[in-house]
């Protein structure tokens, strides 16, 4: 028995080792609400990645196939471009940058990077041009420094701090107790829903992606923290693509081009100036948001 012992006290701890690193996984997989599904092609090449752009071409989808969720969606950010997409919830927003991070296939249409069809390259090159600030950011059960750099595995303390920085969270981090040491997550301090979030733009900054994915919180935050994430927000999308998912129109009014997306299609686009002009759902919208001052899921 003693000889079967060993092994097992063996396996004991490779399991403890997996099913950690299983629970990280599933928390990133929850986070993105990721199915294993799509695989790479045989032989598929990496994605050449060049400046970042990012286009539509007619996508069509559907979680099932009775139930179509986009129904042919068309649009061109040019690299370095700013594109906020608009629209009621369940309108299909969320899908959109699952199909980019290529989560699942379209069923019609094609998704480019740089020319690229998506289904065309590796995955792993693919989320490697794409960074993602998520709105609800689940921490891993370690210290804030190895969340910060899961961005860049191998990254310097210099570089995490720098990161930090531009991401208005360094001042956060040092008056913890442990200053980078500090282990957050579940089962360590628990930060506020502003906190995480500067912490995964950090990581996001130090990933150094070419397109980025910002998903707007729908929580009200107080001002203060509101301007620090808004600071934070735009030191990592800087020269970067960008496509946020706004719940917010008042961070939509500087985005180059406006999607307004309902059930499915795009209803309108242009800039926020065109969109007014044109007295349509964006202006309504806008409306609504202007006479409750206050974040609000738009309608
Ligand atoms: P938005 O981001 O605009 O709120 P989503 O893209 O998240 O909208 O969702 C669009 C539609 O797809 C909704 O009706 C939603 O219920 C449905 N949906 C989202 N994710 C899934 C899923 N994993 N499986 C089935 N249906 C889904």
């Amino acid at each position: 028995l003693m000889q079967l012992y060993q092994p097992l006290n063996m396996l004991g701890f490779v399991y403890r080792e997996i099913r950690q690193g299983l629970t990280d996984m599933e928390q990133m997989f929850r986070l993105m609400r990721v199915p294993a599904e799509v695989a790479d092609r045989p032989g598929a090449p990496a994605l050449q990645a060049r400046g970042g752009e990012v286009v539509f071409e007619e996508v069509q989808f559907g979680y099932r196939p009775d139930r179509g969720i986009l129904k042919g969606v068309s649009f061109r950010v040019p690299a370095g471009g700013r594109l906020a997409i608009v629209g009621p919830t369940g309108a299909g927003k969320s899908t959109i940058s699952r199909l980019l991070f290529r989560f699942y296939d379209v069923t019609g249409g094609r998704v480019l990077v740089d020319g690229q069809d998506v289904r065309e390259v590796t995955q792993e090159s693919l989320r490697a041009a794409i960074g993602v600030v998520p709105q609800d950011t689940v921490l891993f059960n370690d210290t804030i420094r190895y969340n910060i750099a899961y961005g860049r595995p191998g990254a310097t303390q210099a570089e995490i701090e720098a990161a930090a920085r531009l991401a208005q969270v360094h001042d956060f981090v040092l008056r913890l107790p442990d200053g980078y040491d500090t282990r957050v997550g579940e089962r360590g301090l628990k930060l506020s829903g502003g906190e995480k979030q500067r912490v995964a733009i950090a990581r996001t900054i130090l990933k150094d992606p070419r397109i980025l994915i910002l998903d707007e919180a729908t929580s009200a935050l107080d001002t203060h923290t509101e301007q620090e994430i808004q600071t934070a927000l735009r030191a990592v999308s800087r020269d970067r693509t960008t496509l946020t998912i706004a719940h917010r129109l008042s961070t939509v009014v500087d985005a180059d081009q406006i999607l307004v997306l309902v059930d499915g299609g795009v209803a309108e686009r242009g800039t926020h100036a065109e969109l007014l002009a044109l007295g349509g759902v964006y202006a309504r919208m806008w409306a609504l948001q202007a006479e409750q001052h206050e974040a609000v899921e738009a309608v």
